[in-house]
């Protein structure tokens, strides 16, 4: 047997994926309404034969084959990457029984249902029993599937290969030691910005030019790649040279459409950077969603809510909007950088959010374990909204049924998003080792600079590497919190019109 059938075999897979990805970028774009039913279908036989290959016998064989111990020691390094990326999947899907995964699947489409329903009354007592067969299921897989120590690393390693419950619960205690007072002191002894800057409408037209040349300036491909509206943003890696992006425009809030495009772009620039020598291969993909999102962090956060980054762009942002040319920048730059905790995660901001994060991880892990059942979930909700970020839902709408990932029967997911702002602030702070005059740069335009840094050390490589092997490469150390607590005390104290409280200290 030769790799050269194996990756063949993959290319042939991947093609399959491609289409998918391309029908369901088409389903959420620009389909015709009537189409919706026919669409789906062939959406779903799509995605269902790539699956159905990724357990075939013929993967079998090769799983078996390439993994022999004689023949696994001649493979180069990536070779040997792709066939352990191959065999993680193989393994997984063919380790639960395929009419128990079918029901899973009805549940989850039945759940979600439920679900939207069930927040547009809200009321959790509606979804509730959805909920408890969704999570029966998760049970009883993360039994299949395997794991050392606690049910719920079997679910986080979809998501954040290799990583453990514990060490995400290592990290969210430190990290909640000195975010939760952060924050107090921030609100309680801080002076909030003026937001009222940013009222007013802007056009749609005047923000699509905007979301445009912001992605042009990050050096985003737009010949490998476009632009697009949709209700909810989002990036979609349809194969190699096509990597297109949305996002929504909002006519009262055009902050919100420049930062999503600017997120969505960072994930992009991603998947554009990746090597084009991994191309249709199982490691041309991201390392972690923790890795995905970091990169999409760093440019919607650290990047373009930064001081540097507006010394170059607000002169484009009041030619594009003249009623800015009133209002010097110092003020601008704290108006989109105002903390407020707040009952919704999507709207949460750079500080509050890994709070939200908190909460979730800590309910879906005791959840899995069965230390909580699914009617414990709105008290303990609202009690860790109470205690994390000081305030409390008085609906389940806005509260325990605001997210659609459990009624999709996704469980440990949700840690990856605060992950990838700790590793945001961690890459940085490599990034301004490599590039001391990183500021100057990006205050000159030069934003080029970053994502060339970004594409050598994270971009190119995929999935080459476990996250915790790449954060270890690309930073010198494994992951750390302070690096995140240094970065928000060192930006948002001053924002508030305090002294930096040295948090994070021993970051470096
Ligand atoms: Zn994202």
């Amino acid at each position: 047997m030769e790799i050269r059938e194996f990756y063949d075999y993959c290319k042939e897979i991947a093609g399959y994926i491609s289409a998918a990805a391309l029908v369901e970028w088409d389903m959420r774009t620009k389909m015709p309404m009537k189409a919706a039913e026919d669409r789906s279908l062939v959406a779903g036989k799509l995605a269902r034969t790539a699956f159905e290959m990724s357990t075939s016998p013929r993967m079998a064989a090769f799983v078996e084959y390439f993994n022999r111990p004689a023949v696994n020691a001649q493979l180069s390094e990536v070779d040997r990457r792709n066939v352990e990326l191959e065999t993680k999947q193989y393994r997984k899907i063919s380790a639960i029984p395929a009419e128990k995964y079918e029901k899973f699947t009805v549940a989850c489409s039945r759940g979600e249902h439920a679900w939207q329903e069930a927040k547009e009354k809200s009321s959790f007592a509606m979804f509730q029993p959805y909920l408890e067969e969704i999570v029966g299921y998760q049970r009883e897989f993360v039994e299949y599937y395997g794991y050392d120590k606690n049910r719920y690393d079997a679910l986080l390693d979809e998501f954040e290969p290799s990583m453990t419950t514990d060490e995400v619960r290592t990290v969210i205690d430190g990290l909640k030691t000195e975010l939760v007072p952060f924050l107090r002191r921030l609100l309680d002894e801080g002076t909030p910005p003026d937001r009222s800057c940013l009222d007013g409408r802007v056009d749609k037209a005047t923000q699509e030019k905007l979301s445009h040349d912001i992605l042009v300036a990050m050096t985003y491909d737009l010949e490998a790649g476009r632009l697009d509206e949709t209700a909810h943003p989002f990036t979609t890696p349809i194969g190699y040279g096509d990597v297109r992006v949305t996002t929504h425009y909002y006519e009262d809030d055009f902050t919100s459409a420049f930062f999503s495009t600017m997120h969505e772009g960072g994930h992009a620039l991603y998947e554009q950077g990746m090597s084009e020598a991994y191309r249709w291969m199982p490691v041309r993909k991201c390392a972690s969603m923790g890795i995905h999102e970091s990169q999409s962090r760093t440019w919607e956060n650290l990047i373009g809510r930064s001081m540097p980054f507006w010394r170059f762009y607000y002169p484009v942002l009041q030619e594009a909007l003249p009623r800015f040319r009133e209002i010097p920048m110092d003020q601008f730059y704290k108006a989109i950088n105002t903390v407020e905790p707040s009952l919704v995660r999507t709207e949460a901001d750079e500080v509050t959010y890994n709070l939200h994060i908190m909460l979730r991880f800590e309910i879906e892990e005791a959840l899995i374990n069965g230390a909580v059942q699914v009617a414990d979930l709105p008290g303990l909700w609202n009690t860790k909204m109470r205690e994390y970020l000081g305030v409390e839902p008085t609906d389940d709408a806005h509260g325990v049924l605001q997210d659609v990932h459990w009624a999709g029967g996704m469980f440990g997911y949700f840690p990856s998003y605060m992950l990838g702002n700790l590793y945001a602030a961690q890459f940085i702070a490599a990034v301004r080792e490599g590039i001391p005059d990183l500021d100057d740069q990006i205050a000159a335009g030069h934003l080029g600079v970053l994502r060339e840094w970004q594409r050598a050390h994270i971009h190119e490589p995929g999935a080459l590497h476990d996250p915790r092997d790449l954060v270890m490469n690309v930073t010198g150390k494994p992951l750390d919190y302070r690096y995140f607590m240094r970065y928000i005390d060192e930006k948002y104290s001053p924002i508030y019109g305090l002294a930096p409280c040295g948090a994070g200290k021993g970051a470096d």
